[in-house]
Formats: C-alpha cells, sequence, structure tokens
C-alpha cells in the first residue's frame, strides 16, 4: 500500500499541502479531485519522488519513497505535459527505458503494440510529439506509463486534451486496463463523471487541504459540506 503520513509542502513561505494523511490500497482506483491550484500535481510529484515533503513522509509497502531507487518505486506517472523526448518517435518514446532491463525484445514489443491499439496511436508509431495533436500526445503519455506495467499509475488529468467522444471510449479503456492490470491507479481530474465512474474512493482537495475522502456514493449521499457537494454535483 502506499501511506501518505501529514504531508507539508511549502514553496517558498507559501504552505501548498498542508497535513495531508492517506493511506491507499494496493489496487485501488483513488481520483483527486479540487480546484486549480490546489495541489493536486504537487501531491502527485510528492508521491513519485520527483519532489520531497517539507514535511511528513510518504512510504511504499512500508519503505520511505526517498529510500527506494526511482526505477524500484514500480510508479508510472503521466504529467499534465506529457513530458514526451520530442526528438524521439512515438514509439522510442513507449520503449524508452524498457530496453535495457530484464523485459525481452519481443515482450517490449507486444507491450507497444497492445498499448497503441487500446489508445488507438498504431498509425504514430513512426512520427515524433511534434507532429502529433495534444490529444495524441496525451495518448502516447498514457501509453508509455502502460507499457512499463507499474504497481501503480499516477496520472494527472491523463485525459483532459481529448474531444468527448474520445473521453467517453477512453474513459472505458482505463476502467478495463485497471481491472485487466490491477494497477494501483491515483487519477488526477477536474472530471466529476471521470471520478464519480471510475474510482474506488475519491480524495477532494482544497487549498492543500484533503476536504473530504470517500467513495464516490459516500460523497454524494453524505457530503461534508456544500463545497465537497457542488464539486461532487450532489444536491445540496
Ligand atoms: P491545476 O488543476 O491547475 O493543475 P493543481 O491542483 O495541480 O492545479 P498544483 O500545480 O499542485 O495545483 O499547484 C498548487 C499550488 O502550488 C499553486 O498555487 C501553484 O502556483 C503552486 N506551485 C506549484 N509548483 C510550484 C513551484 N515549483 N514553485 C512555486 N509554487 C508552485
Ligand atoms: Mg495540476
Amino acid at each position: 500500500g502506499l501511506e501518505l503520513r501529514n504531508i507539508v509542502k511549502n514553496f517558498g513561505a507559501v504552505e501548498v499541502i498542508r497535513d495531508v494523511s492517506l493511506h491507499v490500497n494496493d489496487g485501488e482506483f483513488v481520483a483527486f479531485v479540487g480546484p486549480s491550484g490546489c495541489g493536486k500535481s504537487t501531491l502527485l510529484r510528492l508521491i513519485a519522488g520527483l519532489d520531497k515533503p517539507t514535511g511528513g513522509n510518504i512510504a511504499i509497502d512500508g519503505k520511505d519513497v526517498t529510500a527506494i531507487s526511482a526505477a524500484d518505486r514500480g510508479l508510472a506517472m503521466v504529467f499534465q505535459s506529457y513530458a514526451l523526448y520530442p526528438h524521439m518517435s512515438v514509439r522510442e518514446n513507449l520503449a524508452f527505458g524498457l530496453e535495457n532491463t530484464k523485459v525481452a525484445k519481443a515482450e517490449i514489443e507486444a507491450r507497444i503494440m497492445d498499448a497503441a491499439r487500446m489508445l488507438e496511436i498504431e498509425p504514430f508509431l513512426q512520427r515524433r510529439p511534434g507532429q502529433l495533436s495534444g490529444g495524441q500526445r496525451q495518448r502516447v503519455a498514457i501509453g508509455r506509463a502502460i507499457v512499463r506495467r507499474p504497481d501503480a499509475f499516477l496520472l494527472d488529468e491523463p485525459l483532459s486534451n481529448l474531444d468527448a467522444e474520445l473521453r467517453v471510449s477512453m474513459r472505458a479503456e482505463l476502467a478495463a486496463l485497471h481491472a485487466r492490470l490491477k494497477a494501483t491507479m491515483i487519477y488526477v481530474t477536474h472530471d466529476q463523471v471521470e471520478a464519480m465512474t471510475l474510482a474506488d474512493r475519491i480524495v477532494v482537495l482544497r487549498g492543500g487541504r484533503i476536504e473530504q475522502v470517500g467513495t464516490p456514493l459516500e460523497l454524494y449521499n453524505k457530503p461534508a459540506n456544500r463545497f465537497v457537494a457542488g464539486f461532487i454535483g450532489a444536491p445540496h
């Protein structure tokens, strides 16, 4: 499991994350929702070990993330900005970091084709990111995480750049992927429908604090306050 204990993060004098504690079970699908600037991406970066908390600690299976090498954390992050390698083809972007591991060449190829089919990016495998639309890049970024077969996915608004139709089909694909890989998913979204339909639990953030954590049904039926109700779309 993943354990966040009393996480605080300051940027200069500004407290961006304020005493966040959360336990995520293995295989759980947890959505982080909340307004722009509430600290969702910051929290993901801390979980990924890309940044250090000012206070508190984060543990994966009881081990502090900072004590585990990046390769051994078993995490794959999809960044809000995609963070693709511009000079590499889509195929190379997908394979990057897998080539010099124990994963066999044929297995890498099979995973790439599997992800490309699911994400409908097969026609673009030879192109560079600069030759793709925003939504296509976003799908490549998701693909790069999938081919790693991580224990946990950290997804920062992975469907934000897709049109409504693709969003709906990708939502179903992500649900199927979660069922198939049984990986933990930490999923940042602005979209309450995504959170309500995909997540086992939803974490509502505001101003760097957790307002409420619960199943979609719990938040809908018993929102802790008007803010949560408003965000979830529950009557209030
Ligand atoms: P959005 O929904 O717009 O992506 P978010 O919830 O992901 O927002 P964060 O990116 O986590 O928000 O940012 C939280 C706060 O921390 C914001 O006020 C942001 O300006 C600030 N912040 C983020 N990164 C830095 C940084 N490196 N230096 C200073 N302030 C930062
Ligand atoms: Mg963000």
